[in-house]
C-alpha cells in the first residue's frame, strides 16, 4: 500500500461511529449532507429502497422527527419542513393546480393569510375567505372545483373554535380535503385526524419544540399524501435541516408534560383574569362565558384546551406599556409556545393592517393582550399578573 499522508488517513478516521449499528440510547444527530455508497450495486438498492441519499431528499433525524409527530397526530406518516411555512407551501403547491379553488378560514395565521391571497392568486388558485363560525357559509362557498378548506382548531387572537367535525363533514361530502393547522394547541390537546382532518400541519417552532430555540414544521398525512409532497418539498427546497430535526425532537419528547403544565398554568391565569376589576373580557375555552363552551368540552380531552389566552384591558397604550414594564416574568415577544410566558399586542402586531372597525368586530380592541403561556407555577404567574394590574388602578 502507498504511504499515505496522516493528514488525508485522518480524514477517514472516526467515520465508523455512525450510529447505524451501534445502539445509542437516543437518537444522534446525523450532520451530513449525504450518505455514500460503494459501488453501484448498492447505489441501485439506495435509490430503489428509497434509501437516505441526499440531505434535502432524506435525512434520518428528519425520518426519525416524522415517526414521533405521526405517533403523536395519529396520522399514518410525517414529513419535516425547514419552517411551518415551508410546510404549508410545499402542501399547497402539491395539491393545487390551476383551476382549483380553496376555502380558507378569515381568521387565520398572518402568513398564511398571504400565501393564500398572494402566493395562489400567482398559480390560477382562487380562495375564498370564510367565518368558520357558521358552518352554512362554508356549505354556501362550496364549488365543483374546491378541492382544500383550510383551518385553525383555535384562531388567533380571539381562540374562536372550529367544529372540525362538521367541517369535515362538509369537506369530505364535496370530495375536497380537510387541512388543519395544529400549531395553537398540538397534539396532546387535540388531534384533528380523529375529527376526520385529512392532513395537520404544525409549526414545530412553537409549543411542539417548545424551547424557542428551533425552527421547523410538519405535515402529517396518509403515506401516498406525503409520497406526493416529498418530492414537491425536494424541489422547492423545504426540508428541514438535521440540526434543527434533531433539536426539535428533543423537544417534542418533553411536550406531553410541558403541554398539560401550561394549559393548566394558562387555566389558572384565565381564572384569575377573568375576576379582575380591570379586566373586562378573557377569552379562553376553560372559562364557563367562552361562547363555544360546549363545543369546547366535546372537542378537547383530559389534558386540556390550550396555553394560549388574551384578555381585554381598557384602551390606554401608555397604560398597557407601564403593565408589561411593572411584569416581573413575561416579556414581550412576536413568538409563541415556549417555556417561558410571552405577551403581544395584536392591534400593534399581528392585526395592525387590519382596519379598527373590522377589528372590533372580530372582539380585537386595542386594549386586547394576547398570552402564550409558559410553565411557570400557576399561583407564581398570576401573582405577576395581578401585581402588574395595579398600574390600571
Ligand atoms: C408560527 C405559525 C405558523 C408558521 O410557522 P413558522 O414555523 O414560523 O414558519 C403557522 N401557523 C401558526 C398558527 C403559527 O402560529
Amino acid at each position: 500500500m502507498p504511504d499515505y499522508s496522516y493528514t488525508t488517513e485522518a480524514l477517514y478516521r472516526g467515520e465508523k461511529v455512525c450510529g447505524m449499528d451501534l445502539k445509542p440510547e437516543t437518537i444522534p444527530c446525523f450532520m451530513t449532507t449525504a450518505f455514500t455508497m460503494r459501488g453501484f450495486k448498492e447505489v441501485q438498492e439506495t435509490y430503489a429502497t428509497k434509501g437516505y441519499t441526499y440531505v434535502r431528499t432524506r435525512n434520518p433525524n428528519r425520518t426519525a422527527l416524522g415517526e414521533v409527530i405521526s405517533c403523536l397526530e395519529g396520522g399514518e406518516e410525517s414529513l419535516i419542513f425547514s419552517s411551518g411555512m415551508g410546510a404549508i407551501t410545499s402542501t399547497l403547491m402539491t395539491l393545487l393546480e390551476h383551476g382549483d379553488h380553496v376555502i380558507c378560514n378569515s381568521n387565520i395565521y398572518g402568513e398564511t393569510f398571504e400565501v393564500m391571497t398572494k402566493v395562489l392568486s400567482k398559480c390560477g388558485v382562487e380562495v375564498s375567505f370564510v367565518n368558520f363560525q357558521n358552518n352554512e357559509d362554508i356549505a354556501k362557498a362550496i364549488r365543483p372545483e374546491t378541492k382544500l378548506i383550510y383551518t385553525e382548531v383555535l384562531s388567533n387572537p380571539t381562540l374562536t373554535l372550529v367544529d372540525l367535525r362538521a367541517v369535515a363533514d362538509l369537506a369530505h361530502q364535496n370530495g375536497a380535503l380537510l387541512m388543519v393547522d395544529n400549531t395553537f394547541t398540538t397534539p396532546i390537546a387535540i388531534r384533528p385526524i380523529t375529527f376526520g382532518a385529512d392532513i395537520v400541519i404544525n409549526s414545530l417552532t412553537k409549543f411542539l419544540n417548545g424551547h424557542s430555540d428551533a425552527i421547523g414544521g410538519s405535515i402529517t398525512t396518509t403515506s401516498a399524501l406525503c409520497d406526493k409532497i416529498q418530492p414537491m418539498a425536494m424541489l422547492l427546497g423545504t426540508p428541514g435541516d438535521p440540526f434543527s430535526s434533531w433539536l426539535i425532537q428533543r423537544g417534542v419528547n418533553t411536550a406531553s408534560v410541558r403541554m398539560p403544565q401550561a394549559m393548566h398554568t394558562a387555566e389558572k391565569l384565565a381564572k384569575v383574569l377573568a375576576a379582575h376589576k380591570h379586566v373586562s373580557r378573557v377569552n379562553h375555552p376553560s372559562l364557563p362565558d367562552y361562547p363555544q363552551k360546549e363545543l369546547a368540552d366535546q372537542m378537547f380531552g383530559k389534558n386540556g384546551y390550550c396555553a394560549m389566552l388574551s384578555f381585554i384591558v381598557p384602551e390606554d397604550l401608555e397604560k398597557i406599556d407601564q403593565f408589561m414594564l411593572a411584569l416581573r416574568f413575561p416579556r414581550y415577544a412576536p413568538t409563541l409556545g415556549g417555556l417561558h410566558t410571552t405577551l403581544s399586542h395584536p392591534v400593534t402586531s399581528s392585526h395592525m393592517g387590519v382596519p379598527d372597525e373590522t377589528r372590533r368586530k372580530m372582539g380585537i380592541t386595542p386594549g386586547m393582550i394576547r398570552v402564550s403561556v409558559g410553565i411557570e407555577d400557576p399561583d407564581d404567574l398570576a401573582a405577576d399578573f395581578e401585581n402588574a394590574l395595579k398600574v390600571f388602578d
